[in-house]
């Protein structure tokens, strides 16, 4: 792509052998591509590495942790065959548009197939700066990197869509934020780094057959379906609708605020993205922001199926051109496929809480979802923690002690009404986690990392990966946080 800062910069790359890597992005959106290349790392050495992962990959991981492994992780060497490239997207940042953002200190390594035969994207955050750092310094600190791999691995185990974290790498170089880092890379994986500001990028370059790509490449990759449809454009758009709806429902099963919903920071493949100022529900509390920067509450727990809807408005404008040569017509079909999603996050919703209830087929979806709703407001009116008051409802179901929350008058009747449904509580405990990343074991695990200590980190990452089975010596990592803890916030950015 032609770019006043852009000059393309050679790499003078070794050959790092073990890894096909593609470079089909570069090759098929070359508009949407800056050819470039990672800045060197001066004193590469690996913090985590994603096993199971990478062998789904076909990486075997005693090669990664090689020196042309850890190559490959900094992108220092990159096989023959990629281009690796900084992606070109715009956005709606807290709802004000910012025409081009792109990957400011993020490259596209190139693509891969895993063992299945399944594409997937080999992707560097922290790698330095690239012609849209727009002043940044194009680097990623220890901490935040390892946040997004504890969290979205996670999120993976709980069986949210999520982008993938293969490796941390700490780079020897040193970053300034309010005080002097230790620099990191994360090397992730995505079934895509399509989000929904490339499509509003392409849509502002005023050049229909770059957008009839794009969308071919977004079908081909994430709704092969979609390609046999009458207008593959909408078929599309009501893919991601789908995909979107599932994946937010899933969110708001769990707790999880993702915290900054921004365009530029929602897929086209329904995969969570960009795990920045993100953090669980510890007490149930509706209107929970966690971002130091979204004074307005924009991306608060309870808006996000509202902001998703909203994402996806901005994705479907930039199709209308595809979708119908009238424009009046486009819209129509547009619309009423946004008119979809809530009843898409309604139906995913409910089948999510109508299991954590323990609640059989025989439960009508009226009586489902008046339980559910009626079982989250007594939580936000007490108060209590919203992943461990889930997971203690099994043991009432079989008859043990009640959670604190059905104390009250009103929660006794909530426990009888639910108790004469005879909810399933070994169902119930396949889907209720005892570990996720809990914003106090987060800020622990990567406070002693920062220090030098990844033992805190392993043992976290080794609780949440297996989410629903208790495990002895774990104790500590089921238990809610104490209110003593305060206010929580989270930067993003950095
Ligand atoms: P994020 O908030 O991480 O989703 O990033 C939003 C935009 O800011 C993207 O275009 C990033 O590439 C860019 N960005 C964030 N942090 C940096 C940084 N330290 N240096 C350069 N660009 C950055
Ligand atoms: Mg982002």
């Amino acid at each position: 792509m032609s770019s006043p800062t852009a000059t393309r910069r050679e790499t003078a790359h070794t050959v790092a052998g073990s890894v096909a890597l593609d470079g089909r992005f570069a090759r098929e959106l070359p508009e949407l591509s800056i050819p470039w290349s990672a800045q060197t790392a001066p004193a590469p050495r690996l913090l985590a590495l994603n096993e199971p992962l990478a062998r789904e990959l076909g990486i075997e991981p005693t090669w990664l942790r090689s020196d042309a492994g850890i190559a490959l992780l900094t992108g220092s060497a990159v096989p023959e065959g990629a281009t690796p490239v900084a992606q070109a997207y715009a956005g709606h940042q807290f709802g004000g548009f910012s025409p081009r953002l792109g990957d400011g200190r993020a490259l596209l390594l190139g693509e891969l197939t895993d063992i299945d035969g399944a594409l997937h994207d080999l992707h560097l955050k922290g790698s330095g700066p690239t012609p849209f750092a727009r002043g940044g310094d194009g680097y990623a600190a220890i901490g935040p990197m390892l946040r997004e791999y504890i969290i979205s691995e996670a999120m993976h185990a709980l069986g949210v869509p999520t982008t993938r974290s293969l490796a941390v790498v700490t780079t020897g170089r040193t970053v300034h934020r309010e005080t002097a880092l230790h620099g990191a890379l994360l090397a992730r994986v995505a079934s895509s780094h399509l989000r929904v500001g490339t499509f509003q990028y392409a849509a502002t370059q005023d050049d229909r057959d770059l957008l009839h790509r794009l969308t071919d490449i977004a079908i081909a990759r994430h709704a092969p379906a979609a390609a046999e449809a009458e207008r593959p454009a909408l078929a599309l758009l009501d893919m991601v609708i789908e995909a979107q709806a599932t994946t937010v429902a899933r969110w708001m099963s769990i707790g999880f605020v993702h915290g900054v919903m921004n365009t530029d920071n929602m897929t086209i493949s329904g995969e969570t993205i960009d795990y920045g100022p993100c953090a669980f529900l510890d007490a149930y509390d509706p209107g929970a922001v966690y971002s130091s920067i979204d004074h307005g509450g924009r991306y608060a727990y309870r808006n996000q199926p509202v902001v998703a809807e909203w994402n996806l408005a901005r994705f479907a404008e930039t199709l209308l051109p595809l979708i119908d040569d009238d424009l009046q017509h486009a819209i129509g079909l547009a619309t009423a496929a946004l008119e979809r999603f809530s009843a898409h996050y309604a139906d995913a919703w409910l089948s999510l809480m109508r299991a954590k209830l323990g609640l059989g087929e025989a439960v009508s979806d009226e009586t489902a979802a008046v339980l559910a709703t009626d079982l989250l407001g007594l939580m936000e009116e007490a108060r209590v923690d919203y992943t461990s008051t889930l997971r203690a409802l099994s043991v009432c179901a079989s008859g043990g002690v009640r959670p604190v929350v059905l104390d009250s008058a009103t929660g006794t009747a909530w426990a009888e009404r639910w108790l004469a449904l005879e909810p399933d509580a070994d169902a119930m405990d396949r889907v209720n986690p005892v570990y996720i990343p809990r914003n106090h074991l987060v800020e622990e695990a990567l406070g002693a990392a920062t220090d030098g200590d990844l033992a805190p980190f392993d043992r976290l990452l080794e609780a949440v990966a297996r989410p629903y089975d208790v495990r002895p010596g774990l104790e500590r990592y089921a238990e809610a946080a104490t209110d003593a803890l305060g206010p929580y916030t989270t930067f993003c950015g950095t």
